[in-house]
């Protein structure tokens, strides 16, 4: 178990030794991830292994936790947004450039589970939730990490008169 991510790695060497990597990275040092914060204080929790899975593909696993600043879109003020994401990926074989970078892998996963429109609790946001006008979406629904199209499955679209 080391605790220093290393810069640039060959992905494959460490999926052979089974490195595992596990620490804590600062949003300051996460420019593209910094774009979409009110502030880049703070620093997510990561953990990632390297292995081989029975088909002997080169993989990694692991997970990430940050409480990222962003702006609810309610009320466009400020909230703090917990973020857990699990992630699986498969190293492929045939890039130029043998090398990658486990802060950037880490910094992605932060990216992609960005909600579109993150929104506050109805009972935190200091918006009346009166003033809405798509009062039947659950902000609980848009929050939802694993899926952040989920509420579009619900948008069924109209049925042909014929
Ligand atoms: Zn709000």
């Amino acid at each position: 178990m080391s605790s220093e991510l290393p810069d640039r790695v060959d992905p494959f060497r460490l999926c052979d030794g089974a490195q595992s990597f596990e620490g804590r990275l600062k949003l300051a040092e996460m420019p593209r991830l910094s774009e979409a914060l009110v502030s880049n204080d703070g620093a997510v929790s990561y953990r990632i292994d390297c292995d081989r899975d029975e088909r002997r593909r080169a993989r990694l696993r692991g997970s990430v936790d940050a409480e990222l600043a962003v702006v609810c879109q309610r009320c466009m003020g400020p909230m703090r947004l917990p973020v857990h994401v699990e992630f699986q990926l498969a190293v492929v074989t045939g890039q130029d450039e043998a090398t990658l970078s486990l802060a950037s892998v880490i910094e992605d996963e932060l990216i992609l589970a960005l909600p579109v429109a993150p929104l506050h609790p109805i009972e935190e946001c200091s918006e009346d939730p009166a003033d809405w006008s798509l009062t039947d979406i659950e902000p609980d629904t848009v929050l939802q990490r694993e899926n952040p199209f989920a509420v579009l499955a619900g948008i069924k679209s109209p049925k042909k008169d014929d």
